[in-house]
């Protein structure tokens, strides 16, 4: 079972891995996970000043050297996302996984009255931006020898419910895109796609979503990282195209 996996001490030696808003958040809590299993961690948020605090705790934790990629997912061009690959081509040589975890909220409040500009904004940084990333970090992946991308998705990526609106529909793009690059991919690449639902989670977001919840009544991060590790790491080799729910239910 994917949610109680006991990592092995090294299981992501040799693996470098990109998370996406790896400042804050569950992303932050993954990449120095991932860090701490043995990867090389690259770290891409909107936020300079947080992923330099990311960087310090993985160099003081003795983790491999990290590198910042600073982007903000809702303006980055595709050409810039191509001279990523480049620059990851050029400074380290390889990639074997995606953490697409940046992510944000949106309103809260029926279509009827959404927002056109936030909703627009919304599906970029949740899904356009992702499908992008995705494609023009492809060549890479594919080279790797057990490639891994994890796109995160949410209950009501799975279930559609009322006032959830762009963040719901954003999430539902989400895996209907993780199913088709599965089904496009899995004859001709070892490359996996998945999507990890974390369920209610100790956040930031999370504390806007619900502002009556007791925060405390909530997992952590750190709690659900055994999924996040899993999905990574060669123990889930041959596990694609799935949603895999952390929590029993959110
Ligand atoms: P947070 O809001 O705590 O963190 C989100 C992260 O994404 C931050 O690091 C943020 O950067 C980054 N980010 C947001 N917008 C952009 C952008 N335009 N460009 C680059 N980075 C960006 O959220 P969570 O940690 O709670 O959520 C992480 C993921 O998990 C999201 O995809 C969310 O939808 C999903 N999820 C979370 C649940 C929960 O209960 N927490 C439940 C279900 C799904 P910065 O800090 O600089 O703004």
């Amino acid at each position: 079972d994917i949610r109680t996996f006991a990592p092995q001490d090294n299981c992501l030696n040799g693996k470098t891995i990109l998370v996406t808003g790896a400042g804050d958040g569950i992303g932050r809590i993954a990449a120095l996970t991932y860090a701490r299993y043995g990867a090389t961690v690259l770290l891409l948020g909107r936020t300079t000043s947080k992923l330099e605090a990311v960087y310090d705790e993985i160099e003081s934790l003795g983790g491999k050297q990290p590198a910042m990629l600073p982007m903000d997912l809702e303006k980055a061009t595709y050409s810039e996302m191509q001279q990523l690959e480049g620059l990851i081509v050029k400074e380290i040589g390889q990639l074997d996984g995606i953490l697409h975890n940046a992510g944000i909220l949106g309103e809260l409040t029926p279509l009827e009255m959404y927002d056109v500009d936030t909703f627009a904004k919304v599906m970029q940084v949740n899904f356009t931006a992702t499908f992008m990333l995705t494609q023009a970090l492809l060549p890479l992946l594919k080279d790797a020898d057990n490639g891994s991308i994890v796109f995160t998705s949410s209950t009501v990526g799975t279930y559609p419910r009322a006032f959830w609106g762009a963040y719901a529909l954003s999430k539902q793009a989400v895996e209907g895109m993780s199913d088709i690059f599965t089904q496009e991919t899995q004859n001709t690449t070892r490359l996996r796609f998945n999507c990890i639902n974390p369920g209610g989670t100790r956040t930031n977001m999370r504390a806007h979503a619900f502002p009556g919840e007791n925060p405390m009544s909530l997992k952590t991060p750190e709690d659900i990282m055994a999924g996040y590790v899993c999905l990574m790491s060669d123990d889930s080799i041959g596990v694609r195209g799935q949603v895999v729910a952390l929590q029993p239910k959110d």
